[in-house]
């Protein structure tokens, strides 16, 4: 009953992420290449195995369709392939 009377967004003031740059967490940046995308997805996603909120990111994020960036520790197209293997 309480998540239902908590702010849907309340969980982002617990983010780990809030003091790093969104950059490191979307990119942003038409020129990355492969491997600079790579490195800068696995800090991204350091950062997430240590937050306290993971979930309700991932949630959120699979229920909003996010469409870009790291959310709950996965990339796009890992949460692509998650609501792909949700609906099968
Ligand atoms: S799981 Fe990752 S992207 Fe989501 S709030 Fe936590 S640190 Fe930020």
């Amino acid at each position: 009953m309480k998540e239902l009377l908590m702010p849907e967004t309340e969980w982002r003031e617990q983010a780990a992420c809030l003091p790093y740059p969104a950059i490191l967490f979307f990119g942003m940046d038409d020129n990355e290449g492969a491997a600079e995308r790579h490195a800068r997805e696995e800090e991204a996603k350091e950062i997430c195995t240590h937050c306290v909120v993971r979930a309700e990111c991932l949630d959120y994020a699979l229920a909003t369709r996010e469409a870009y960036g790291i959310w709950g520790g996965l990339t796009e197209l890992e949460r692509k392939a998650r609501l792909q293997g949700r609906a099968s």
